[in-house]
């Protein structure tokens, strides 16, 4: 059975916050569909779990390279092969959904762990802050605010619930 992490995304972003310049590694896992590529798990789970879902979303309007698009459950989605990292939906989200150096390190290798690796994936533990990311055997916690971001990432945030739900 594939290991199972828990990235405590709501940790990740106190910890930018303390240290903006922060060089947090990136971990990537395959995804399929029209965006087919890697991406990393924060973007996935920011937009499923952080992005609170706009009708109107200014995000979409903004990009100019026509990269951002809602998925069948609204959740954004990000064309890697269209993005110019400009930047211009992270400036334009009325709630700072996306944390600013989501697109700052696309180029430091470095920093890039490939999740389906085993080894890779050790490495990627060991190398976030303290305490963000952490093998683990549980599952779903909601009241916890542990959410299942897919069969192998579990994902500690504070999720937005419309008013109205
Ligand atoms: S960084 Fe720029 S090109 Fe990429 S998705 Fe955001 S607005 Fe679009
Ligand atoms: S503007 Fe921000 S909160 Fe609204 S849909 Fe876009 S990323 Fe989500």
């Amino acid at each position: 059975m594939e290991r199972r992490i828990l990235i405590d995304l709501a940790g990740l972003r106190l910890a930018l916050i303390a240290d903006p310049g922060m060089k947090i590694p990136e971990g990537f896992l395959p995804v399929s569909g029209k965006s087919e590529g890697m991406k990393t798990i924060r973007e996935l789970a920011v937009f499923r779990f952080t992005c609170r879902k706009c009708e109107d979303a200014p995000c979409i309007s903004v990009c100019p390279a026509d990269a951002l698009e809602k998925d069948g459950e609204g959740i954004i989605d990000r064309h890697l092969n269209l993005c110019i990292s400009c930047k211009s939906c992270v400036t334009i989200c009325p709630f700072g959904t996306m944390m600013t150096d989501f697109f700052r390190h696309h180029r430091n290798r470095d920093l890039f762990f490939d999740l389906d690796d085993p080894r890779e994936l050790e490495l990627f533990v060991e190398a976030c802050p303290p305490g963000t990311v952490t093998f683990t055997n549980s599952g779903e916690a909601p009241e916890k605010n542990i959410f299942s971001l897919n069969d192998r990432v579990l994902v500690r945030d504070y999720l937005y619930t419309p008013a109205n739900k």
